[in-house]
């Protein structure tokens, strides 16, 4: 056996060992060429994608993930591996697969690039994350029932809110018709009247907007917030509520507060369901000490701290780690989900939640929140 026909015979051995090995190993690899064409596909790979090993060989490893997209006329390893050049070799992109009968599903793609047989070639290792994604799912979809529903207990209270400005334009169109057929007609009083119209339109508008506000299901947005105009914006949300309760709503806000970072939507379902569970445990106590009251200032230099303070019935000691847990509710009507959803918003948003009972009655919530960027960095994230 001469030394060529030596080197050969171990080439192929050691491919079919690699391709056993590659069999044995509990998770998905495909071996891509250098224009992203898969070399070998182990068994696994096959069966989750819902194909032969066979019928894939040859093929673009795009038919399984869509996004793996090889321009022609780049090598695979410059066209995929963007987080190599970053000098990170382990680094997963989640991206969307699909299967042979067409189901799309998420999984996680780790690329590695290196030299076999004198070829270069890429390792793509592929994690099914259907359950993770799931899970992720469910936890959204249940974030945003959870304040839809909220919203919902504000319902008949911002129905009499909106039916005010529209009341007040239905008679002040009676009067311009009265006014229109009056001779001569009184052209100032007419326009004045339209004015009226004008802003009880802009009032029932801001009704509408601030709930659509909270209601939004989108993408997370990561923005530069003012602390200050989220708190406006949903105590003003829940004005009627409060004035139907006979509760009173003060306001303290530090001046020149730096912003924080974070989703608007989300610190607003927060602060919603601070102060409607503020509103609800004062139920029972006489009108004039049902108060409410939201301070927001400086925690410490990189902190800022908002205090929803109200004069209820306060926390058992043994509650107050047990509301913030799901499920855990003491009203007939609670979803206890709330506190829970809150706590994990604020932990996102790299901030802390937590309840104190007050020296004299009544329970202080406190939302404390880092300035500046601190969530910017986990922008691609989708909100509930
Ligand atoms: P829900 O409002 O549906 O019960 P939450 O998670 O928002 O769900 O609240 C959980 C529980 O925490 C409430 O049922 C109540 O017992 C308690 N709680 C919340 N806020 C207060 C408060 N301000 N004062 C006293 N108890 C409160």
């Amino acid at each position: 056996m001469n030394d060529t026909h030596a080197s050969a015979l171990d080439r192929e051995s050691g491919e079919a060992y690699f391709r056993d090995a590659l069999g044995l190993l509990p998770i998905s690899i495909v071996m891509l060429g250098e224009r992203g064409q898969m070399l070998m596909v182990n068994p696994q790979t096959a069966r989750l994608f819902g194909y032969e090993c066979d019928e894939l060989i040859g093929k673009p490893v795009e038919l399984l993930v869509p996004a793996l997209h090889v321009d022609s006329h780049v090598p695979v390893r410059a066209g995929l591996l963007a987080s190599q050049a970053s000098g990170d070799r382990t680094a997963l992109h989640e991206l969307s697969a699909r299967r042979n009968n067409g189901t799309e599903f998420q999984v996680e793609i780790g690329l590695n690039a290196f030299h076999f047989n004198d070829d270069s070639v890429t390792l793509a290792f592929i994690i099914d994350r259907t359950e993770r994604y799931e899970l992720e799912r469910n936890r959204r979809d249940l974030a945003h029932l959870t304040r839809v529903s909220t919203v919902g207990q504000l319902a008949s209270s911002l129905a009499h809110e909106l039916n005010q400005p529209l009341t007040a334009i239905l008679s002040n169109v009676q009067a311009a018709q009265r006014f229109l057929a009056a001779d001569p007609i009184d052209l100032a009083e007419v326009r004045e009247i339209l004015n009226d119209i004008v802003q009880d339109d802009y009032r029932a508008s801001e009704v509408i907007r601030r709930i659509r506000a909270v209601v939004k299901k989108g993408d997370l947005e990561v923005v530069s917030l003012d602390l200050a105009g989220i708190i406006r914006d949903v105590v003003m949300l829940v004005r009627s509520d409060a004035i139907v309760r006979g509760t009173r709503v003060t306001l303290d806000i530090e001046d020149d507060l730096p912003p924080v970072s974070g989703d608007k939507v989300q610190l607003q379902q927060v602060m919603l369901n601070l102060l409607l569970n503020a509103f609800d445990a004062m139920n029972d106590v006489p009108p004039v000490d049902r108060v409410v009251s939201v301070t927001l200032r400086h925690e410490s230099k990189n902190m800022v701290c908002i205090a929803i303070s109200d004069r209820g019935h306060g926390l058992t000691a043994d509650k107050l780690d047990k509301i913030f847990k799901p499920f855990f509710t003491s009203k007939p009507q609670g979803l206890g989900l709330g506190l829970s959803i809150s706590r994990t918003i604020i932990g996102m948003h790299r901030g802390r939640l937590w309840a104190e009972n007050n020296i004299d009655r009544g329970a202080t919530f406190f939302v404390a929140l880092p300035v500046g960027n601190a969530m910017e960095q986990d922008e691609s994230r989708e909100r509930p």
